[in-house]
């Protein structure tokens, strides 16, 4: 058996990870969309209402660049579900390197092996996804 290839057990429990990370962040996105909408209203405690007005726009910003980046998680986990269906996942989409399992229990939806995700970051948009 090639050493650093994935086992089906291993790919399973991947798989697990990425749904049960994808449900928690459809989540808190809900949650997210449900608080910015409607808590606002009922909670009149604050007596001070220009502190109020600038926290407020303060938890909006923070909930708006938040979602942008859940959206963007949920994207990366659908991905990689897609590469465990094609029988890619765990393998660097630059140079076919088997990315390390500590690199994918630590990142379960790396795409690129370490050299390649340096590269990638150095090079920023020149590499294509
Ligand atoms: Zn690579």
């Amino acid at each position: 058996m090639p050493t650093g290839k994935l086992l089906k057990k291993d790919l399973d429990s991947f798989k697990e990870a990425l749904l049960e990370r994808r449900n928690t962040l459809v989540g808190d996105e809900a949650k997210v969309h449900h608080s910015s909408m409607s808590d606002r209203h009922s909670d009149s405690r604050l007596p001070d209402d220009s502190a109020d007005k600038s926290a407020e726009a303060y938890d909006i910003d923070f909930a708006f660049s938040r979602m942008e980046s859940v959206e963007e998680e949920i994207k990366l986990i659908d991905e990689a579900l897609v590469r465990i269906a094609d029988k890619q996942y765990g393998t660097c989409i630059e140079c076919d390197a088997s990315i390390p399992k500590k690199r994918l229990k630590a990142l379960p939806y790396a795409k690129r092996c370490i050299s390649c995700k340096e590269r990638f970051e150095v090079e920023g948009e020149l590499i294509d996804d």
